[in-house]
C-alpha cells in the first residue's frame, strides 16, 4: 500500500519542520508510522467531577467551570500565572510555570473550560499545575472520548502536544480511502472475536465508545505477539532446516561410566527430564538450540555437564563457557573433580592464562587431546582452535552477542549444538518472547534435602543485633557472606563503603577468633582466587565482597547472606545473592540490610524476597517493577519494539499468540495454504526486513 508509506511531510499540517520532529522524537517517518502512535489512553471529556469532591492526589481528575480571575505573580524572571477556576461547587487554583505570557494571552475568562491534570494540596489549598485545558465547546458536539497521544517537549513548542497529533491524525484519516489489508486469517479473527483491521485502527483513534477502543486494543495486541511469535517460530523453523546437526548417535562410554562409577547423587526428576530433551536434540540431526532454565542451585551444571558427556562419549569435544573468570574457575575444579575416575580430560582457559600453558593448551585442543573446555570469554578467540567441537554450553547468556556467536559457530564445519543456561529464571511469557526461536527445558525442582532459607529484611539501626547473630552462626562453625553493592556510575563511592564495611566488620569480629576475608573488583585474578580459596576451604569465616560473588560461587558451609544497601539491587540480583547459601544441610539465612526511608519499589522487592524463594515468583514481580527491556537488558533489541502490546501485563496473550501460531504452523508449514496467503505475504517481508538480533542461539 504505497500511500502508507508515503513521507510524513506530505501530510497537510505537517510540513518538513514538523516532520523533522516527528522522525526524531517519535520514530514517525510515514503515514504508517503515524498511524501507529496510538493512543496511551482516552478522556471521556463528558465526564467531570465537581471541584468539592477533589480529593485524590494520585491521579488526575477532569473539571468543569469558569475562569474567574487571572494573574501574573513572582519575580520578573520568575514569574508564574495564577488562575481561580470555579464551578457550582465551589473553587480551586490553576498554575503555570512556563508559558506564562502565552497562556495568559490564549485563556478566555468566564467562558467555560473543561480542565484535566492531578490535583495537590498544599497548605489546605488544592491546586492543578499546569493542567490541560479545552474549551468546553469543542467536545459538547463530540463522542466525548478523546486520545492521548504520547509527544515530547520539543514536539509541544510546534504545535505538536496531544492535541495536535490528534488534528494531524484526523487529517490523515480523511485521506485515507483505500481499506488496510488484512494479514490475519478470517477462521482465526472469527474463533478469537477480533475486529476487523479497518475497525481496529478506526477505532483505537477515534473510538464511540470505551468498548470499541478496547476493542480495538485487543485487536491490535493479539496481532502484534502473534507475528512476532510466527516470525520467531519460522525462524526456528528456518534455522534447523538451514543447520545439519551433528548426530550423536550413542549415550556412549563416557555418560555410562561416570553415570555408574561417578555419580554422587541421583539425578531429580526434573535433571532427568531436560537431559532426556537435550538427548533427543542430539539424536534428531538437527542443530540443538537449547535453553535450559532453572532456579538457582536446581542443578543446572550437572544437566550441562551429563550432556557434554554424550557428546565426548560421541566422538566430540565440548565447551563451557562461563561469564566470569571466578566462576570457569570453580567450574572447572567441580567437574575435575567429578571426572577424576573418568579418562575425560578437561582443561580451563581464561584471560588470565600463561602464554606457556596456552600455546600447550592449543595443541591439544587441536588434536583432540583435551575432551571439555572449560572458561571465559578467552574460549572464542580466533586462535583457540578444535579438533572437532561439538556442543557448547553457554552460562548465562544474555552477557554474549552476535559476534561472539558467530565466532562459536565457526569453530567447526557445521555449527554445534548450543544450550544456554540462564542464572535465574525468566518469566514464562518473556521467555517465550525473548526465546522464542529457542527449544526451552526447565528444572522445577531443587535437589533432595535443601532446607529452606529465611528471609529477613532488617534496618540499619539494628546492626548490633544482626552482629550478635552472626557471632552464633560462626560459633556453630558457619560462614558468612557479606555483600556490599557496586554500581558503575557511584564506583568510587562504593568502594569507599565497601572498605568501610570492611573495616568494621575486621573491628566487630577481631582476629584471632573471626578471620575476615575480602574480594572485589579491583583486585588482581590471583589475590580474588586466593581469598576466594581461602574462604571455600574453610580458612575464613565471614567473605565481605561486591557482586563479584554473585554467580555460581558455590561454598555449602556457608549459611548467612548479608546483603548491605539491599535496596540497591534488584531482585534478581538479590535472589541470586541468596542463592548462595541455603547449599548445604544446614538451615541458612539471608538478611537484608536498608536505609529505614524507602521507595514504595523498594519495600515490595523486600517483602517480596521475605515472601518467597520462588525464582520464577520473582521474576515476575521483577518483570512488572522493571518492564522487559531492563530485564533482558537490551533495550535496543528490535524483538522488544512492540507498539501497543506489553509483555509484563499481556502475558495471557502471548501464550495465546504462540500457540495460535504453533498450530498455523503446524496445519501448514510453508504457509501455503489458500487461507494462509496474506501472512505469507506479510512474513516474507518482516523477515527480509528485521536483521538478526543481538542474542545466542
Ligand atoms: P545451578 O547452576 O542450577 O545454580 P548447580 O548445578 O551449581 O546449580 O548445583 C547446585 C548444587 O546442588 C551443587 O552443589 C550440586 O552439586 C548440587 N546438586 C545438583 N544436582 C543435585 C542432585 N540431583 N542431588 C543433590 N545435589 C545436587
Ligand atoms: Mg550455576
Amino acid at each position: 500500500m504505497i500511500f502508507l508509506e508515503t513521507a510524513i511531510s506530505y501530510l497537510k499540517g505537517v510540513g518538513p519542520q514538523r516532520a523533522k520532529l516527528l522522525n526524531e522524537e517519535l520514530s514517525v517517518f510515514s503515514f504508517g508510522d503515524l498511524i501507529k502512535h496510538y493512543p496511551f489512553r482516552y478522556i471521556d471529556r463528558l465526564k467531570y467531577h465537581l471541584i468539592s469532591e477533589v480529593a485524590d492526589q494520585e491521579n488526575p481528575v477532569q473539571l468543569k467551570g469558569k475562569i474567574i480571575n487571572i494573574k501574573e505573580l513572582g519575580q520578573p524572571r520568575k514569574k508564574r500565572l495564577v488562575a481561580v477556576f470555579e464551578d457550582s461547587s465551589g473553587r480551586i487554583e490553576l498554575q503555570w510555570f512556563r508559558g506564562v505570557r502565552w497562556i495568559k494571552s490564549a485563556i478566555k475568562l468566564n467562558s467555560e473550560y473543561l480542565v484535566y491534570g492531578k490535583a495537590k494540596q498544599y497548605a489546605g489549598k488544592w491546586s492543578i499545575v499546569h493542567p490541560e485545558m479545552d474549551e468546553w465547546i469543542d467536545f459538547k458536539k463530540a463522542s466525548g472520548l478523546q486520545p492521548v497521544y504520547s509527544s515530547s517537549e520539543k514536539l509541544g513548542k510546534s504545535g505538536l502536544h496531544s492535541k495536535g497529533i490528534k488534528n494531524i491524525m484526523h487529517e490523515l484519516f480523511s485521506q485515507l480511502k483505500d481499506p488496510f489489508e488484512d494479514f490475519l486469517p478470517i477462521r482465526i479473527c472469527e474463533q478469537l472475536r477480533l475486529v476487523s483491521i479497518n475497525d481496529a485502527i478506526k477505532n483505537i483513534h477515534f473510538p464511540k465508545s470505551i468498548q470499541d477502543a478496547q476493542k480495538a486494543i485487543q485487536r491490535l495486541k493479539f496481532e502484534e505477539l502473534f507475528f512476532l511469535q510466527l516470525e520467531l517460530l519460522l525462524r526456528k523453523q528456518i534455522g534447523k532446516r538451514k543447520n545439519k546437526g551433528f548426530v550423536f548417535s550413542n549415550v556412549g562410554e563416557s555418560f555410562s561410566f561416570f553415570y555408574e562409577n561417578c555419580m554422587p547423587f541421583d539425578l531429580t526428576n526434573a535433571q532427568k527430564k531436560a537431559i532426556k530433551e537435550i538427548r533427543k536434540d542430539f539424536l534428531s540431526g538437527e542443530q540443538m538450540n537449547r535453553l535450559l532454565q532453572g532456579d538457582v542451585g536446581s542443578g543446572k551444571t550437572f544437566v550441562a555437564l551429563l550432556s557434554m558427556l554424550i557428546g565426548v562419549g560421541n566422538g566430540f569435544q565440548a565447551a563451557l563457557i562461563a561469564p566470569t573468570e571466578i566462576l570457569a574457575t570453580q567450574h572447572f575444579q567441580t567437574i575435575k573433580d567429578l571426572l577424576e575416575k573418568t579418562n575425560v580430560k578437561v582443561s580451563l582457559l581464561t584471560g588470565s592464562s600463561k602464554t606457556k600453558y596456552r600455546k600447550e593448551l592449543h595443541l591439544k585442543l587441536a588434536s583432540g587431546e583435551i575432551n571439555i573446555l572449560i572458561g571465559t570469554h578467552a574460549i572464542l578467540e580466533d586462535v583457540v582452535k578444535f579438533h572437532n567441537l561439538g556442543f557448547v554450553v553457554i552460562d548465562e547468556q544474555h552477557r554474549f552477542g552476535v559476534a561472539q556467536r558467530a565466532k562459536m559457530w565457526k569453530k567447526n564445519t557445521s555449527p554445534p549444538h548450543v544450550l544456554v543456561m540462564t542464572a535465574t529464571p525468566i518469566p514464562r511469557t518473556l521467555a517465550m518472547t525473548f526465546y522464542g526461536d529457542l527449544d526451552v527445558s526447565i528444572i522445577d525442582e531443587l535437589p533432595p534435602g535443601r532446607k529452606p532459607i529465611s528471609t529477613y529484611h532488617r534496618f540499619d539501626s539494628s546492626r548490633l543485633n544482626l552482629f550478635s547473630f552472626l557471632r552464633k552462626e560462626i560459633a556453630k562453625g558457619r560462614q558468612i557472606y557479606i555483600v556490599y553493592p557496586l554500581i558503575e556510575e557511584s564506583e568510587k563511592l562504593d568502594f569507599n563503603n565497601l572498605m568501610d564495611g570492611y573495616e568494621s566488620i575486621s573491628r566487630s569480629f577481631p582476629l584471632p577468633d573471626y578471620k575476615v576475608s575480602i574480594v572485589h573488583g579491583k583486585m588482581k585474578p590471583d589475590d580474588k582466587n586466593l581469598e576466594m580459596e581461602r574462604f571455600v576451604k574453610g580458612e575464613t569465616n565471614i567473605m565481605v565482597a561486591t557482586t563479584v560473588i554473585e554467580v555460581g560461587v558455590n561454598v555449602p558451609n556457608a549459611s548467612v547472606m548479608v546483603i548491605e544497601s539491599a535496596e540497591r539491587f534488584g531482585l534478581s540480583q538479590l535472589h541470586q545473592l541468596r542463592g548462595r547459601v541455603g547449599r548445604g544441610a544446614e538451615k541458612s539465612y539471608c538478611i537484608l540490610m536498608t536505609g529505614s526511608k524507602l521507595s514504595a519499589d523498594s519495600k515490595l522487592r523486600m517483602s517480596t524476597m521475605s515472601r518467597t524463594n520462588d525464582g520464577f515468583e520473582i521474576a515476575e514481580v521483577d518483570l512488572k517493577l522493571r518492564g522487559p527491556g531492563d530485564i533482558l537488558g537490551t533495550k535496543q533489541s528490535g524483538l522488544l519494539d512492540l507498539k501497543i502490546a506489553d509483555l509484563s501485563k499481556d502475558g495471557q496473550l502471548v501464550t495465546l499468540a504462540r500457540s495460535v501460531a504453533k498450530n498455523i504452523l503446524k496445519e501448514d508449514p510453508q504457509l501455503q495454504k489458500k487461507e494462509h496467503l496474506m501472512l505469507r505475504k506479510k512474513m516474507i517481508k518482516t523477515l527480509q526486513e528485521k536483521p538478526d538480533w543481538g542474542k545466542i542461539s
